[in-house]
């Protein structure tokens, strides 16, 4: 590979891609090529880079030729699709589907926490589930120094996460609402705005992220034990977790209550989380600092707070940690895997 890359982004419209590209931008990757993929729907319309029009043209199977790096973000089925097309023309391929995530020779990598597995690539490399990328941003210091065993989770995740129409439903059922001048005791919408999620998202909490397993928990919950075992080379780490999803635009939060191995103290946490690569602590309660989402939304950086020793756990601490799920937990994880790439 020469120093500049032919860069493609599949997806490049919606969400995440959009972010990907404004990441390859501030962080002047070496970008010699761009090549920016999405539907029919968006072809021939153009968005900017580094001040230049660049016209989005149709994913095809041979849209990859002379592609030396691919970003992928349009979806599972997309993935898998196109991918093996990308990786037969040449190119190594970040993915942020789940598609290829839990798959044995494709690396799942956090770059400050396994950015060595990167190497072990065989044309494609994952980007992890949002919600667990944020939570092992402040898991991960801790269990170096002393040892995670299990925790339990509640996650508070943006609709954001769910993509470009999510963000519109959110924004039309609030003003559908604000226009009609209701009180706050009348806020049920009519069914038909209720379009993207199986309830009404604006106003509510659904404890309701991806689909259900047998077992009763969602897909979403069980990915941080499943991930986050792999990421952190972890294999019995166990993870109880209840995803809901709130109307909040731009980042998740997760509450956790984490039980290690060796004894911990708050002191002894904050000395490790202080250093940790890519997170911010804010606790300070009683001047009312804690992270929140409307603080590390648009934020490269993660946020950790609230900690305390978590009062039901040998060994535990419980924590507050929020993060922007479009950067760190999808387009700012993937280029920062293309920059160990280069
Ligand atoms: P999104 O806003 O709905 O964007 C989807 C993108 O895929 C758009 O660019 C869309 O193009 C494109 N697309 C859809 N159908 C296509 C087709 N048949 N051929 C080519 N392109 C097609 O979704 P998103 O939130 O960005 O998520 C994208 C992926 O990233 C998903 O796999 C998601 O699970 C993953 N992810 C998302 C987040 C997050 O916070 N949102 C976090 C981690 C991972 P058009 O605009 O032309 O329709």
């Amino acid at each position: 590979m020469s120093h500049l890359k032919h860069v493609a982004i599949a997806g490049a419209t919606g969400a995440v891609g959009v972010e990907m590209l404004r990441c390859l931008e501030q962080r002047n990757f070496p970008v010699g090529q761009l090549t920016l993929l999405a539907s029919a729907r968006s072809a021939g319309k153009t968005v900017k880079f580094k001040g230049t029009d660049v016209t989005i043209k149709e994913l095809k199977a041979d849209s990859f030729e002379g592609v030396d790096i691919a970003l992928f973000s349009a979806g599972g089925g997309i993935s898998k699709e196109f991918i093996p097309h990308a990786v037969k023309a040449g190119a190594v391929v970040v993915d942020n589907s789940s598609a290829y995530r839990m798959d044995d020779s494709v690396p799942l990598v956090v770059p400050e926490i396994n950015a060595e597995d990167v190497k072990k690539h065989k044309g494609i490399i994952a980007n992890p589930n949002c919600t667990t990328a944020i939570t092992l941003m402040a898991l991960w210091p801790l269990h170096q120094a002393f040892g995670v065993k299990r925790l339990f989770a509640s996650s508070y995740q943006a609709v954001s996460g769910t993509g470009a129409q999510a963000i519109e439903e959110l924004e039309r059922q609030t003003r559908e609402w604000a226009k009609a001048e209701r009180k706050w005791d009348d806020v049920r919408l009519p069914a038909d705005q209720v379009k993207v999620y199986p309830h009404q998202i604006a106003f509510n909490a659904l404890p309701h992220v991806d689909s259900f397993l047998d077992s009763g928990y969602t897909k979403e919950e069980m990915k941080m034990e499943n991930e986050g075992r792999k990421i952190m080379h972890h294999p019995t780490l166990r993870a109880s977790v209840t995803c809901v999803r709130v109307p909040v635009f731009r980042a998740h939060s997760v509450a956790v209550s984490a039980e290690f191995e060796k004894p911990v103290t708050v002191e002894a946490a904050y000395e490790v989380l202080r250093t940790a690569k890519g997170l911010d602590l804010v606790d300070d309660p009683t001047l009312k600092k804690y992270p929140l989402a409307l603080d590390v939304a648009g934020k490269d950086n993660c946020a950790v707070g609230r900690l305390r020793l978590d009062c039901a756990l040998d060994n535990g601490l419980a924590f507050w940690v929020a993060g922007d799920q479009l950067l760190k937990g999808a387009a700012l994880n993937a280029v920062q895997i293309a920059e160990c790439l280069v």
